[in-house]
């Protein structure tokens, strides 16, 4: 055993290429083992066959040759016929002859090495009159087969046994398990060897990945794992790692982008206050001009605020400890009210503020989240569309749902950015340079109080064609179906 340590690398014993090969190594050797027992046995079977019908022959022509008269036996063959002579001195060599009660009448010295059956043991087979095939062993340990049986003649019953020693099989067989197990160690260094490549060529693509994977850190996480087309459960698993490596690389470039954006968002404007102090201190000489730095500098300070409130509400939402206080409310006059708050605005920038809601849309939601979500989306439909253009809020019922739509005029989002304006920090690159470029929040956060309310939301849009938002809140009270109450006609 000692010249196998050395191959016994550290760690070697816990790889799965090592339990692999155990694994065959156990199962090939008990395998092994079985079909040779199995063998063995069924060698064993057709030699004790073979035994057993010749001796099934010279029982029958033992018969033929002996007879009985007057109690004694007498063998009738040619004594010039050698062959025949010959013949009847093998059939006489493990013989005995027995009367009814069990009295030996001629027993062969071959029958008595053998050991002679005792009265009782005769008068049983003779009782049962049937013929019956044993294998004996000597007192010296040689096995023989004895074929018992009764004969006819002379008026009497007789008993006949002859026998046949079964060493030249036990050769045989002894011959087979000695070559066997000669064989067997041979077979199982093959079954190690082969199981130790198999091993290695199966498990060849979960070692190249694991190398691969280990070589995958925050600065190269645009590698991906080789796939080998083969289809099979690594080629899945290889599959699902490099999906696992988008969705890492991914929030890894958002955060990354998060970072850079925030420090940019929140250093521009703290260098703008400064250097508005800067020059207020080293400039301003009266009251009103420093009246007039300080509050150019809150404004900015202001701004600064509500971006840092952005970041610092996502961040509560998205963690889970902004707890909504529900309530029932019309969606309809709520963004009703929302809209109106942003009129001065639109007018002011040559927009025209169209409003049209189904009243009675009662949802149960938190009323500041609810205007949170529509003021996110009224003031982008605002930036993003230009003066001239036209901005349409709409509240309906929709079955169980109370829709609220606001669609704009303005420059649309091209279809490849759709599916991502709703994550965190994306923007759609415009192109100019944008100074009412926001944190790219606004959505996400739109998005999670949609789904905090238990609805969907979604946007239809084309390039230059505007946007539209289309948000769908469970109604608080479904009511039972019934025509839309703007469609009735009041009766006084
Ligand atoms: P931001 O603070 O940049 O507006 P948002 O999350 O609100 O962030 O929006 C993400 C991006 O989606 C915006 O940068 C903009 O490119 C695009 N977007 C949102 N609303 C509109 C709209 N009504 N029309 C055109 N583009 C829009």
């Amino acid at each position: 055993m000692r010249w196998i340590l050395p191959l016994v690398r550290p760690g070697m014993v816990q790889s799965l290429r090592f339990r692999l090969t155990v694994s065959y190594l156990v199962f090939f050797g008990i395998l092994l083992v079985g079909v040779g027992v199995a063998f063995r046995g069924i060698l064993q079977a057709i030699l004790n066959n073979q035994v057993s019908a010749l001796l099934e022959e010279e029982w029958g022509a033992t018969k033929g040759y002996l007879s009985i008269e007057k109690k004694k036996p007498i063998w009738k063959y040619d004594d010039q016929d050698l062959e025949e002579k010959a013949i009847v001195e093998k059939l006489r060599q493990i013989y005995i002859l027995a009367d009814s009660n069990g009295n030996v009448m001629e027993v062969s010295d071959g029958y008595e090495a053998v050991g002679v059956e005792r009265a009782a043991e005769i008068r049983q087979v003779m009782a049962a009159n049937k013929p019956v095939t044993a294998i004996r062993r000597s007192p010296d340990g040689v096995p023989y087969m004895i074929r018992q049986g009764v004969l006819l003649d002379d008026n009497s019953k007789f008993y006949l046994a002859i026998g046949r020693p079964l060493a030249e099989n036990e050769r045989v067989l002894d011959q087979f398990t000695r070559n066997y197990l000669a064989l067997l160690p041979v077979l199982l260094i093959l079954t190690v060897l082969g199981g130790w490549y198999l091993a290695r060529r199966a498990l060849r693509p979960v070692t190249e990945s694991a190398e691969a994977t280990g070589r995958i850190s925050g600065a190269n996480l645009s590698y991906r794992l080789p796939l080998r087309g083969s289809g099979d459960e690594l080629d899945k698993l290889v599959g699902t790692i490099n999906s696992m490596l988008d969705r890492l690389e991914y929030s890894f470039t958002q955060t990354r982008q998060f970072s850079t954006d925030v420090s940019h968002e929140l250093r521009t404007p703290l260098t703008v206050i400064r250097g508005q102090l800067e020059v207020g201190l080293m400039t301003a000489r009266t009251p009103e001009q420093y009246r007039e730095a300080i509050v150019n500098a809150l404004q900015d300070v202001e701004r600064l605020s509500h971006t840092v409130r952005a970041l610092l509400n996502l961040s509560l939402a998205e963690s889970g400890q902004l707890v909504l206080q529900k309530a029932d409310l019309d969606f309809g006059a709520l963004a009703r009210e929302m809209a109106e708050q942003f009129q001065i605005a639109a007018e002011a920038e040559g927009m025209a503020l169209e409003v049209s809601v189904t009243p009675g849309c009662l949802v149960s939601a938190d009323r500041v989240q609810l205007e949170r979500l529509m003021t996110n989306l009224l003031a982008n439909a605002l930036k993003f569309t230009p003066s001239g253009g036209r901005v349409t809020v709409r509240v309906r019922r929709d079955g169980a749902a109370a829709e609220l739509t606001v669609s704009d005029t303005g420059r649309g989002i091209p279809p490849e950015h759709q599916p991502h304006i709703f994550n965190r920090f994306y923007r759609v690159p415009s192109g100019e340079a944008d100074p009412e470029r926001g944190l790219g929040l606004g959505l996400s956060f739109v998005n999670w109080i949609v789904k905090a309310h238990g609805g969907e939301i979604d946007v239809t849009s084309a390039p230059g064609q505007g946007a539209s938002f289309r948000v769908r809140l469970p109604l608080a009270a479904p009511e039972p179906a019934q025509e839309a109450p703007e469609n009735l006609v009041a009766v006084e």
